[in-house]
C-alpha cells in the first residue's frame, strides 16, 4: 500500500504558489487577495476560515474576513457580496457555508460574481466545468483531482465509484472523473443513500472516492484488492490516546482498507490540506485573470 500524502503534496503546491506570487508582484504590484464572509459562530467554519487566512499568509496573499452575527439579514449579506464583487482589490472571495436557516444559500451563491467565485459554487462555474470550459472548480473536487495527478495514479479506462452526490464533493468529482482528461477518463458510478446493493458496487471499484459523511463506513469487505481509495470524510471523535482527547477519522476504516488498497489517502493529511491549496490556486488564477480572459 502507498499512502497518498495530501499534506506533502499541498506543501509542494504552496511553495510553487509562493514563488509565483514573488514573480508576479516584483515591482510594486499588490499581491493576490482572498476574502471570506463568515456568518455566526460555528466552530468548524471559524477553524476553516482561520486556516485559509493562515495559508494565504504562507504564500504571500492578502486575506480578509467579513464576520457577521448569525442574525444578519439576507439583504445585508447581499449588500456585502455586492461590495466584494465591486472591490477591485479583492480577486476572489468565498461565503463560508452553511448559512443560517433564514438566509437562502442559493440566492447568496448566485449573487457572487462568477469571475470572483473561487469556491466554484456559482452555477456558471459549475456549468462551465461540466462542459469542459475553463472554470473555477470547487476546492475539494479540484484538490482530489490534483492529488491523483501528482500521485501519478493512472485513471484512464478504470471504474471509479463515487460514494455521495453532494454539490460540493460527490457530484462535481463524478463529473471530473468522467471528463476526457487525465486524471479522468474513468467510467463512473455514483452512489447515494438510496443505492441498493452498495457493497457489490464498491467491490467493483478500481478507484473509490468516499464522501458520505459517515464515520469509518467503508470497511475491508467493501473493497477489492488493489483499489485506490480517496477518503473525503472528516470526523472528530474522542480518543484516550491523544493529548487533546480527540482525533480525526474519515469515512473509511483506514487500518483494514489500507491492507487491501494499492493507494489510499489518510485522514488527517489527505484531502483536507488539498482543499485549502485548491482555493489558493483558484485565487491565483483570479488574480491572473486566467479563467475568464
Ligand atoms: P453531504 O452533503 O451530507 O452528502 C453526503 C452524501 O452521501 C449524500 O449524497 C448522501 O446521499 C450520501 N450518503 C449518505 N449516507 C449514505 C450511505 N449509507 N450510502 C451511500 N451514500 C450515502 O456531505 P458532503 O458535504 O459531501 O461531505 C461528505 C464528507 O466529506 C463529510 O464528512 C464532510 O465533513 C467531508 N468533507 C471534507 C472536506 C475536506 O476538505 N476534506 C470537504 C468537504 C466535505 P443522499 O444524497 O441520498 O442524501
Amino acid at each position: 500500500m502507498k499512502l497518498i500524502d495530501g499534506k506533502k503534496i499541498a506543501e509542494q503546491i504552496k511553495t510553487e504558489i509562493a514563488l509565483k506570487v514573488k514573480e508576479l508582484t516584483a515591482g510594486d504590484k499588490r499581491p493576490p487577495h482572498l476574502a471570506a464572509i463568515l456568518v455566526g459562530n460555528d466552530p468548524a467554519s471559524e477553524t476553516y476560515v482561520a486556516s485559509k487566512a493562515r495559508a494565504c499568509k504562507e504564500v504571500g496573499f492578502d486575506s480578509s474576513t467579513y464576520k457577521f452575527e448569525s442574525d444578519i439579514s439576507e439583504p445585508e449579506l447581499l449588500r456585502t457580496v455586492e461590495f466584494l464583487n465591486n472591490d477591485p482589490e479583492i480577486d476572489g472571495f468565498i461565503v463560508q457555508l452553511p448559512l443560517p436557516d433564514h438566509i437562502d444559500e442559493q440566492k447568496i451563491i448566485q449573487a457572487v460574481n462568477p469571475h470572483k467565485d473561487v469556491d466554484g459554487f456559482h452555477p456558471e462555474n459549475v456549468g462551465r466545468m461540466t462542459i469542459g470550459l475553463p472554470a473555477y472548480i470547487s476546492a475539494t473536487p479540484n484538490g482530489i483531482m490534483e492529488m491523483l495527478r501528482r500521485a501519478k495514479i493512472n485513471t484512464t479506462g478504470k471504474h471509479c465509484v463515487v460514494l455521495g452526490r453532494s454539490n460540493i464533493v460527490g457530484r462535481p468529482v463524478s463529473i471530473l472523473m468522467s471528463a476526457a482528461t487525465e486524471p479522468g477518463n474513468t467510467t463512473v458510478t455514483v452512489c447515494h443513500s438510496k443505492t441498493s446493493g452498495l457493497k457489490e458496487i464498491t467491490k467493483q471499484a478500481d478507484i473509490l472516492i468516499v464522501a458520505i459523511g459517515k464515520q469509518e463506513f467503508v470497511n475491508a469487505e467493501m473493497v477489492k484488492d488493489g483499489v485506490v481509495v480517496i477518503d473525503v470524510g472528516i470526523h472528530r471523535i474522542e480518543s484516550s490516546r491523544t493529548k487533546s482527547g480527540f482525533k480525526l477519522v474519515g469515512d473509511v476504516k483506514f487500518d483494514e482498507v489500507s491492507e487491501k488498497a494499492s493507494y489510499i489517502s489518510p485522514v488527517p493529511g489527505g484531502v483536507g490540506p488539498m482543499t485549502i491549496v485548491s482555493l489558493l490556486q483558484n485565487t491565483l488564477k483570479a488574480y491572473q485573470n486566467l479563467i475568464y480572459s
